[in-house]
């Protein structure tokens, strides 16, 4: 019997960009290089409001219809504090605060990222908990580099949460795409398998 402390599966950390902005005055070079860096996504327009609606709204732009009707509570159920972002079996996502004012690009694959989980929950091979689904190149056991996957291939944005140890891969984005692409009915649900 497999027990794990937490019930929750860990969504990405990512770095905090907002933080290293509120030391631009003091620090104008060295944030200037590191904005270089990292503000490739997206324009570092004014902040937004953090909402589970706009996470909602990111999520309904960038899930194809038919995987959200297959698995309608996987959508944005709450805000908490912190820097991580995550996801439950039949909880919902629990979207961090950091990730929902985060400009949409980059929220879009936050919310693409953590769909990958419930879809990883009620279409995964059941191995561990958030497994992949059968086949997936990488492994079915690399539950992050799944959802890192789902994200790229819903999203088109490539960037990884550094708890994504393993990143996609070309030929794991390739076979998640085209696993994708089938559609929810293409594939079965093995959710009644959870045991965790
Ligand atoms: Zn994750």
């Amino acid at each position: 019997m497999v027990t794990i402390c937490n019930p929750h599966h860990r969504g990405h950390r990512e770095f905090d960009i907002s933080a290293i902005r509120k030391f631009t005055t003091m620090f104008a070079l060295v944030v200037a290089a590191l904005t270089v860096t990292t503000v490739s996504v997206g324009s570092p327009a004014s902040a937004a409001t953090a909402s589970t609606s706009r996470a909602n709204s990111a999520l309904q732009s960038v899930v194809p219809g038919a995987w959200r009707n297959a698995i309608p509570n996987a959508r944005a159920t709450r805000l908490i504090s912190g820097k991580s972002s995550t996801s439950a079996y039949r909880m919902g996502i629990w979207v961090s605060r950091f990730h929902a004012a985060k400009p949409a690009p980059l929220l879009r694959h936050t919310m693409a990222h953590e769909f990958g989980h419930h879809i990883a929950f009620y279409y995964g091979s059941q191995v561990v908990y958030g497994a992949a689904p059968t086949g997936f190149p990488q492994g079915v056991t690399s539950v992050e580099t799944w959802a890192d996957c789902v994200a790229s291939a819903f999203s088109g944005v490539d960037k990884h949460g550094t708890n994504v140890k393993k990143h996609c891969s070309r030929a794991g984005l390739r076979w998640t795409k085209a696993w994708l692409s089938k559609g929810p009915y293409a594939h079965p649900r093995t959710n009644a398998a959870i045991h965790w």
